[in-house]
């Protein structure tokens, strides 16, 4: 009895929302994969995948629940490759989001709930998470898999590897590397090994300074320091994000063989050219300083603070536009911290001004995203077999990008309803 009991609670926790009957969406229109329409498309659902995509004459299966979507358009759940979920802050608070006083990680990983909720109300249900300190992004990542909550999709990095730098505190060990710091090439292997052992799906390296108000961008690991890195990662069966602010770190981070590159401006020609050619993503992260310079006050930035995020994020636009020119690959990441979740895509209202067309612009969001993760046949298309990641939006986003920025009006995620604001 108490074994039937707890495998009923089991089943509810699993599967909120989920059921195993058959589902027909239908729409005014399907955009299944970018630049791609079915008028009236119907997209049929079969737990947490998507079974089928017919047109509206299609005859239904006689079980299958319908949903009338038809005042909207679908496009694919959209991936933001560049969060940091575990980032919570109480904006009521009154304190500065980077010193707050001491929470438990346990703490934090609940109060992370509201950022996975507002995250799925942009329309974005899968992120990849670069870098959360004690294994609140594995805990996020199970407690979303395992156990029901309502959120996105994770894949997650653990410690981002850092450089230790002296002066060290009293007692600081520097024969091992601890929490992703590294004291010396060597160490690089374990620390990367630390993180898979852990449960992170994917690496992250901080390449250079830079994070917050500091826009410095000084390279902080070396070519080969980079290379053992990616090397290791490998090994692993893992890709590997890096990270870095200014040119240098960012023109290394490429020839060492990173999966993307995150932030970096001012990449020279050759380095441009060398990402297209060898398939390696620039996530440029160009909407973070924008929300960092808008909300100065909450963070306690001097105004000469946010005129340096302005002047960067000029020249992120810059280095975007020149990327995209040279036919690199671009990801939507939006380096998503605190209040700015909600916010996930805004990013894409920067790639439509550098030039691309509203299909290149939702390609970042959706195939380029499952191309950085490795998920290309399950994640980023409307289509057989692909889970049912799936977003009404009002209005033509082939149109106008602002569809899918400003009005996502119900989610689906994995086969269940996680956003419903058609009502
Ligand atoms: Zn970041």
């Amino acid at each position: 009895m108490k074994h039937r009991l707890l495998g009923l609670l089991a089943i509810a926790l699993i599967a909120p929302n989920a059921d195993a009957q058959l589902k027909a969406l239908k729409f005014r229109a399907v955009v299944d994969a970018p630049g791609h329409v079915i008028p009236n498309g119907v997209i049929l659902v079969d737990g947490d995948k998507i079974s089928a995509v017919v047109a509206t004459n299609y005859r239904l299966p006689d079980n299958a629940q319908i949903i009338d979507l038809t005042r909207y358009t679908a496009i694919p759940g959209m991936i933001d490759v560049h969060t940091h979920m575990s980032y919570y802050w109480d904006s009521t608070s009154g304190t500065d989001p980077w010193r707050q006083p001491q929470r438990t990680p346990a703490q934090t990983v609940e109060l992370a709930r509201a950022n996975l909720r507002r995250t799925l109300e942009t329309g974005v249900t899968t992120v990849r998470d670069l870098g959360a300190s004690n294994y609140m992004d594995i805990a996020l990542r199970d407690s979303v898999n395992k156990a029901g909550w309502i959120g996105p999709r994770m894949f997650v990095a653990g410690y981002g590897l850092s450089r230790a730098r002296p002066p060290y505190r009293p007692n600081t060990d520097t024969t091992q590397t601890q929490r992703g710091r590294v004291f010396a090439i060597a160490q690089i292997p374990d620390a990367v090994k630390q993180q898979v052992d852990a449960g992170a799906d994917y690496i992250k390296m901080y390449g250079s300074t830079g994070t917050g108000a500091d826009v410095t961008g000084n390279e902080t690991f070396t070519f080969d320091e980079m290379k053992a890195a990616v090397d290791a990662a490998k090994s692993f069966g893992k890709r590997i994000a890096i990270h870095s602010y200014g040119p240098d770190g960012g023109r290394d981070a490429v020839r060492a063989g990173a999966t993307s590159l995150e932030h970096a401006i001012d990449l020279d020609d050759s380095t441009l050219a060398r990402m297209a050619h060898d398939g390696i993503f620039y996530v440029p992260t160009i909407d973070h300083n924008r929300y960092y310079a808008q909300y100065r006050e909450a963070y306690h930035y001097t105004a000469q603070q946010a005129a340096g995020l302005d002047s960067f994020r000029l020249l992120n636009i810059e280095t975007a536009r020149r990327a995209y020119k040279a036919g690199v690959r671009l990801g939507m990441g939006s380096d998503a911290v605190h209040i700015m979740f909600g916010q996930n895509t805004r990013e894409l209202g920067w790639f439509a001004q550098i030039g691309m067309s509203p299909s290149e612009v939702l390609a970042t969001a959706t195939t380029n995203g499952a191309a950085i993760l490795g998920m290309e046949k399950s994640l980023g298309r409307i289509a057989p077999g692909y889970y049912a990641d799936i977003v009404a939006v009002e209005g033509d986003p082939l149109a106008d990008v602002r569809a899918v920025i400003d009005r996502v009006r119900w989610v689906m995620k994995g086969g269940a309803v996680v956003v419903d604001k058609t009502r």
